[in-house]
């Protein structure tokens, strides 16, 4: 990303690196003085958003180069930072997933300079690449595409040199071992100092695939995510597979192949609307905060706000717990609808005609069963959406069985 402001201080800007937080909500200065007409610019500001896990490496490039700046005597190279902010986050797609803390900094430095000279840019030998330039934002069409060479001695080739530009307008390149000798520009100094401003000139907030330290995920997408996998495709646990946990990983921060990806997207889809489920999750979750049980109030924690990736796990978790908890609590002539796999379908005894009792387990593993006069009997193995009123909850295998009655039916 290329730094939004840019400025140019004159002479006599910031001496020492020092580091200044401004209070919440003001504005950032983008460097405040404009030189009086005739003066020369002999600092530059860039201002650009990073997230603040990337300031310690910003700070590691702003103290060296001012190290080497000083001892140079120039002026010292200078943070300043703005209020933090939150960032949005999104997945490989574009859907916001979670927030990340960010801020505007502005970083300040010296200019080299000689003779009306200015440098403007550092132009590399790449084996690979070729030449690679890395220009003060507002010379960058002006460096674009050029080969490293030496004015001064004819080298061409693989060196690292830099591009100068004089106030006539006028440009040349020295290579680094004439940078010294011709211009008087120290080549620690020019070295530091750029690695400085490629960092500040290519820093991107955004990458995706990335997983910052802060990145705080949206519960609420954590969830629809996990119920609706669970629904479509089964909950799978620790030991079972590929886990629902992971798969959900994979669909906020990537880390899955394509085609795998496409198959948990095509489940998504298939599951249709399940913000109420996720919500109901969430709540569920977030009543625990009290309770005797340390994964309930655990889960609590995590779903109070957003939430750390490393979290995913804990909340994926809850949904078939949550799933199993609200199919106890189901009463007679509650309204259920499940989407279920067909595990039992056997004849009972009938005074009125072919009878069938039917049963269903569903994606978090719950047991229903229906006994239903329904012509055509489903097969064993089909997949149904099942919708129909609670008749009672039974305990089969130590499990709930819940009995249903006036069944709908349609393929899943
Ligand atoms: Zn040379």
């Amino acid at each position: 990303m290329s730094p939004t402001a840019l400025t140019v201080l004159p002479r006599g800007g910031p001496a020492r690196s020092t580091e200044a937080d401004q209070p919440a909500g003001s504005a950032v200065p983008h460097g405040r003085a404009v030189p009086p007409p005739g003066e020369r610019m002999t600092s530059m500001s860039l201002t650009f958003p990073v997230r603040t896990d990337q300031l310690t490496a910003l700070r590691q490039v702003i103290e060296q180069a001012d190290r080497q700046t000083r001892a140079h005597g120039l002026a010292g190279c200078h943070l300043t930072r703005g209020p933090v902010e939150t960032m949005p986050w999104p997945d490989i797609n574009g859907v916001p997933i979670g927030a990340v803390a960010s801020q505007d900094v502005t970083v300040t430095f010296p200019l080299l300079q000689f003779e009306g000279w200015t440098v403007i840019a550092q132009v590399e030998h790449d084996p690979a690449a070729g030449s690679v330039v890395t220009a003060l934002p507002p010379y960058e069409d002006e460096a674009a595409g050029r080969i490293a060479h030496c004015d001064a001695c004819g080298e061409r080739g693989a060196l690292t040199s830099y591009l100068l530009r004089h106030e006539d307008g006028s440009t040349m390149q020295l290579g680094t071992t004439c940078a010294g000798p011709y211009a008087n520009l120290p080549v620690a100094v020019l070295g530091d100092l750029w690695r400085l401003i490629r960092w500040c000139t290519t820093v991107e907030p955004y990458e995706p695939g990335e997983v910052p330290p802060d990145l705080r995920l949206h519960v609420d997408q954590v969830l629809e995510y996990a119920v609706a996998l669970t629904v479509q495709a089964g909950y799978v646990k620790r030991g079972e597979g590929w886990t629902t946990a992971e798969q959900v990983r994979a669909l906020l921060l990537g880390g899955a192949g394509r085609e795998v990806l496409g198959q948990l997207y095509e489940h998504l889809r298939a599951a249709g609307d399940v913000a109420a489920t996720a919500a109901a999750v969430r709540d569920w979750c977030r009543r625990g905060v009290t309770a005797a049980s340390d994964y309930r109030r655990k889960l609590a924690r995590a779903a109070a706000h957003d939430a750390a990736p490393r979290d995913i796990g804990l909340l994926v978790s809850a949904v078939p717990m949550y799933l199993r908890e609200a199919q106890r609590q189901l009463k007679a002539k509650d309204r259920e609808s499940i989407t279920a796999t067909v595990t039992e379908v056997s004849p009972l005894a009938s005074e009125w005609g072919e009878r069938r009792r039917i049963r269903f387990t569903d994606g978090a593993g719950r047991l229903y069963a229906w006994d239903s006069m329904t012509k055509p009997f489903p097969d064993e193995g089909q997949r149904l959406r099942v919708t129909g009123r609670v008749v009672r909850n039974a305990l089969r295998e130590g499990k709930v069985e819940t009995y249903l009655t006036r069944c709908r039916v349609a393929p899943a």
